[in-house]
Parts: C-alpha cells; structure tokens; sequence
C-alpha cells in the first residue's frame, strides 16, 4: 500500500514506470499474507519489486519501451519473474526503459525519459538515471520498489546502477534464463537486480537465478545462498587492477574514487596486484559491432502480424515497411542498419568476424589473469557521474554516448559477473560507482568484495 501510494505521488515527475499494476499487488500481496499466515512463507514473501518492461509478463503489457510493441500483452510470464513470484514477490508494475535497452541514458524511451531523483549541489537541473535500466535504478533510488529486475546487454544494469548510488550486479552469462526476456543481443544479454544495497541484491539474484530447460544457455550449477558471502574477511583474495582501465582523460575524480576502493580492499584483508588486460581497447567497438548485429537479426520478427503495432498498407510488404518505419525510434533503427551493414556478404569478414575474434582476445585475457591466480577485478564503473537530460554532445554525436560503456563492455564480451557499488560522490555530490568483475559463476565473491565498498 505505502509503494502504491509513493509511486502515485511522485512517479509523474520521475517517469520510472510506464504502466502501474496496483490491483494485482494487492491481490498478491493478499496471497502473501495467508502464505504468512500459514506458516509456509517463501524468501521474498510481500516484498513489492518494479519489473523493466523487456522482461515478459502474463497479462500486463510487455512493451519493451517501444512503440512497435504497442498494447503487447504476453500470454506467458519469463522464468525470471515467475521465479520470484513463486518465491512471494509482488509486482508493482513495468519500469521505463530505453528502447529495445539501446542507450545509456534512457532517454530512448517511447514514453519518454526518466529523471534521475539526485540532483548536483546547488542545481535543479535534471540529470539522466543512466540506461538502459533507468527506471529500474531510479525507482530503487526513489524508494518506489524495494528492488527492481533489470537487464545488462553492455552496461545497462551497472551504469545506471552506478548512476543512482544503488547496487546492480549482471550475473555470468548463463545463469539467469534470458526465456521470455524481450532478446536485444542474445549472446550478451543478462538479467539480475538493481537494488539497495549488497544485501538486497544478493537476495534477489539468488530468487531470479536458475537453470531452465527453455534456455540452452542457462547453466545447471547450483545457486549458492549469496547472502552467506556478505560480511566473510578478504583475507587470501587477490584483487587485480588492471592498468587498461586508466583510460585517457579520465577525471581526477574517478581515479580517486578507484584509489580509495583499492585502500578500503586492502584494508579489509585483500592483497592488490597489478594485471593487465592487453584487448581492453578493442572491446567497445566489437561491442558496437556484435550487439547491433544480434539485435538486427532479433528485431526482424517485429513486423506489424505478430506483436503490437500494425499500420495498413497497400499489401503486406507496405505495410512491414510502415509499421517498422513508424514502429522502431531512431536509434533502434541506427542499430538494425549497423547490424544489417556487418552482417552483409561483402563485409562479413572484414567487421562481424573480425569482432567475434576480438570478443575471443578479450575472453582470453581475463581467463590468464584469473588463472594467475586473480580473484576479481577492481575498477570505475563508469567515465563520469550522471549527466544532463538532452546533453548537447551525447545528443550530437552517438558515439560519445557509447563511451559510457567503456569500463563495462568487457564483461559481457566475456560473459563474466559484474557488479556495480556506489563508492562516493563526485564534487557535485553525485553518486559514483565502482565495479567488481569475477570468475565465471563466481558472484559470491563479488556480493564479498562489493559489500566492504557500500
Ligand atoms: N549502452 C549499451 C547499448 O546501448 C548497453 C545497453 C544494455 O546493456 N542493454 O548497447
């Protein structure tokens, strides 16, 4: 009831959720207190959590932050959500997104950009939540849900995350089903929270994470109780901090922040080495290659027969042309022509193939560095804190607002866990985020390591 009523007092401003859903968080919430009761409680019972609108749920729109998803009521609900729902959760509503989760900053919306609740010292400009999960990150930030899911194709859960002073972590490539999750690029995306705290976050993963018979990808290894990571001493682990992340141009601030992350680990136990991941730079261009390649190919299907919008043609081929026309947003569109441009018989070998190499360099890097005996990996999560809605240079030139992902490209290049804690504020007292990378299917010991930063 509280939420409900915080979202309807401040959610006009923030823009978070695109659709609210307070009769069915009443009615579950309703089930949650006769399982209370009864005695047989699940691990989130009652707790109301925001859902970003890529994820698919029964009966409540599913419109991926897109036009051409208009009125797309999916008849099945994904193994994320029905995994915390079986476990109790309530569902508050569909949370803002960037389109297809194609941004950095959440002002690809269809509906439109969501506000970040900070503000800088002395300014009521307002700035961006980061994306593409903004509306995730600014409805844990504004207290509008108790934790929220959220997706991570490049950066989206960490970025944002990092932008809000709350926690995301991306899981290992695997260990969330992406089943009934909207697909932008299938062989990077991954779900997990954005929540709180460490604490939080841990145990939402832990809710979300299975193996599913309906994604190959998912992996049968056991979830391990995250929550039992939280507060163990750093004693014996090795952090590495890899000299690649001390990008050009990086502020002061930045590198102050990573400083005093390397001091707080040492001081809690841990020993820091200096490592080197040789294909950092390549990373954000074969990204920009391999996501937009998967996501042309994972948007074909929307074609005005099957989901959501459809706007009459002459015959059908007018009307895929319309409806694709009038349906997709601009930088939808920029991606399906990078993708479709890479893809393309002539120039195959010279840019997709050439990227998929890339992407195995960069795996192999973090592979010597964890079999040096590595057990994560500390640096920024982003170049900068949150930014201006509609800043001039992001607006004018794309590829400045693809730098955002540079610290976090990597991981899902590798199919590593990630995860974002905020760490400081800038001199403007915006948050600030550090990220923590480690072994495949090890996110304990970032749920460890994050824990002695919060
Ligand atoms: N900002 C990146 C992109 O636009 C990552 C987005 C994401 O992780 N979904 O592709």
């Amino acid at each position: 009831g509280a939420y409900i009523q915080a979202i309807e007092n401040a959610n006009e401003a923030l823009n978070a959720y695109i659709v609210t859903t307070p009769e069915k968080a009443l009615q579950m919430a309703e089930a949650s207190d006769a399982r209370l009761a009864a005695g047989n409680a699940g691990a989130l019972e009652g707790i109301p959590l925001g859902i970003k609108d890529l994820f698919g749920t029964e009966g409540v729109h599913t419109q991926a932050a897109s036009h051409i998803l208009d009125g797309f009521k999916p008849h099945y609900e994904s193994t994320v959500t029905a995994n915390l729902w079986a476990d109790g959760a309530v569902m508050l509503g569909k949370l803002n997104m960037d389109e297809f989760a194609m941004g950095s900053s959440n002002e690809s919306s269809y509906y439109g950009p969501v506000k970040n609740p900070w503000r800088a010292k002395g300014s009521n400009a307002d700035l961006v939540p980061g994306g593409s999960s903004g509306g995730s990150a600014a409805a844990v930030a504004a207290r509008l849900c108790a934790g929220a899911t959220a997706t991570d194709t490049g950066g989206s859960i960490r970025q944002p995350a990092a932008f809000t002073g709350t926690v995301g972590i991306k899981p290992t490539y695997g260990r969330c089903s992406r089943w009934g999750i909207v697909a932008f690029a299938s062989s990077l995306d991954q779900a997990g929270p954005i929540a709180r705290d460490v604490r939080d976050a841990a145990i939402l993963l832990k809710s979300m994470a299975s193996v599913d018979a309906k994604d190959t990808t998912s992996v049968n290894i056991a979830v391990p109780d995250y929550e039992t990571a939280i507060g163990k001493p750093l004693a014996g682990l090795k952090i590495g901090i890899p000299k690649e992340y001390r990008v050009d141009g990086m502020p002061e601030e930045i590198e102050k922040l990573w400083q005093q992350g390397i001091a707080w680990l040492k001081d809690a136990g841990a020993s820091i080495v200096d490592i080197s991941l040789p294909h950092t730079t390549y990373a954000l261009p074969a990204y920009y290659i391999v996501a937009p390649a998967e996501a042309s190919s994972n948007l074909a299907r929307y074609d005005g027969v099957r989901y959501g919008l459809r706007v009459p043609g002459r015959d059908i081929v007018d009307m895929y042309e319309k409806t694709r026309a009038t349906g997709f947003g601009d930088e939808v569109k920029r991606r399906i022509m990078i993708g479709t441009y890479v893809l393309s018989a002539g120039y195959y070998d010279a840019y997709y193939l050439q990227a998929q190499k890339v992407r195995t360099l960069i795996k192999k890097d973090f592979e010597d560095v964890f079999h040096a005996g590595v057990d994560a990996i500390l640096t920024p999560a982003t170049p900068s804190a949150a930014f201006g809605i509609a800043d001039q240079d992001m607006a004018a030139d794309p590829v400045k607002m693809y730098l955002n992902d540079i610290f976090t490209v990597t991981v899902n290049m590798a199919g590593l866990p990630g995860i974002a804690v905020p760490a400081g504020l800038d001199a403007r007292g915006l948050p600030l985020g550090l990220q923590l990378i480690g072994r495949p299917f090890d996110e304990e010991t970032l749920f460890q390591t994050a824990y002695v930063i919060e």
